[in-house]
This record gives C-alpha cells, sequence and structure tokens, in this order.
C-alpha cells in the first residue's frame, strides 16, 4: 500500500472515531464528596424522564471504558488520589465534566478543613456545569456543548447548517420537555 493510501486510510479512521466518540460517548459518574443533590440530578438525567442512552450517552461503570468522567462536589482529601486513579485509568482522549458549584469552585466548602479544593486543582477540566444542584437541562446543556467542541469544522453548505447531531436533538428536547413540565 502506498503511503499516500495510507495517509488517507488513517484520516478517515480518525474522522470514524470522532464520529463514534460525539455520538456515543460513554460516560462514568464519580462523587469526589458531593452533598448527594448534583448526584440525584445526573441519575434523572439518564433515567427514561430525559433517557440520555437514546442518543448514545451510557453510563458506564468502569474508567477503563469511559470517555467522559463527570464530578461531582467539592475534592476531599480522602476522595482525592481516588479521583487522580480513576482519571489516570481513562484511556485518551478523555474529558472531564465539573457538575455543581461545589466542583466548579468549592461551592460552599472552600477552607473546610477535609477539602482540597475544586475539581480542577487535582486533574484537568474541560466543561464547568454551575448550579446548586445544576437542572438536567444545564447537565445535558453541558455534555452536549463539550462533545460539539470535539466536532470538525463542517463545510458551510445547506445540508450541513439542516444537519442536527442526536447530542444537539437530546438537548433540544430536554428542553422542550423542561419548558412544558
Ligand atoms: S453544588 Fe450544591 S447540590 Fe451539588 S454537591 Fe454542592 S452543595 Fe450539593
Amino acid at each position: 500500500m502506498s503511503v499516500q493510501m495510507s495517509g488517507m486510510w488513517a484520516e478517515v479512521l480518525e474522522k470514524v472515531k470522532t464520529w463514534a466518540r460525539i455520538n456515543s460517548p460513554w460516560i462514568l459518574h464519580y462523587n469526589s464528596g458531593s452533598c448527594n443533590g448534583c448526584d440525584i440530578e445526573i441519575v434523572a438525567t439518564i433515567t427514561p424522564r430525559y433517557d440520555l442512552e437514546r442518543f448514545g450517552i451510557k453510563l458506564q461503570g468502569s474508567p477503563r471504558h469511559a470517555d467522559v468522567l463527570i464530578c461531582t462536589g467539592p475534592v476531599t482529601l480522602q476522595s482525592r488520589d481516588r479521583l487522580k486513579r480513576i482519571y489516570e485509568q481513562m484511556p485518551d482522549p478523555k474529558f472531564v465534566v465539573a457538575v455543581g458549584s461545589c466542583a466548579t469552585s468549592s461551592g460552599a466548602f472552600p477552607g473546610c478543613y477535609n477539602v482540597v479544593g475544586h475539581v480542577d486543582e487535582v486533574i484537568p477540566v474541560n466543561a464547568y456545569i454551575p448550579g446548586c444542584p445544576p437542572r438536567p437541562e444545564a447537565i445535558i446543556d453541558g455534555i452536549v456543548k463539550l462533545l460539539t467542541s470535539l466536532q470538525p469544522p463542517a463545510p458551510a453548505t445547506a445540508e450541513t447548517h439542516d444537519a442536527q447531531s442526536p447530542a444537539q436533538a437530546a438537548a433540544e428536547a430536554a428542553t422542550n420537555e423542561g419548558e412544558s413540565a
């Protein structure tokens, strides 16, 4: 196979991998010290009320199979090393979403004797979702914005303007449901 052909196949393979990653992200949920308020909202987000699995967003039990780590709460001394270990076990490319005021800015717990700080003081964070706790619509919106940022820029044609990814459809559906509730 010529060098040109192998380069072309590598490019196609990369495009397929990016497409799969955006349309079927597997998420891992970790509570690094949350009061459980944010966790309840995350659980609500994956229940049939919002049903993220329809759109390929699936909750995973193992960091080795996860693309996105969703972290709630301030990072406590007890959970700091576990959070680092979980992050290191995830395959590249990996992404972290900090959910709630505690995860994004330590919330009500800065300076607490057993709190290290917010999540990005321990591991890199790609998206921040503020709120105490944030509603499921906000969580979906944050994840969709993260996934949209991974999308390679598309050529500006009438077709691509009309195209909507499953993740964008999920966010729109969740927002519509929230408004009608
Ligand atoms: S942001 Fe609010 S609901 Fe979430 S863990 Fe902190 S105190 Fe609890």
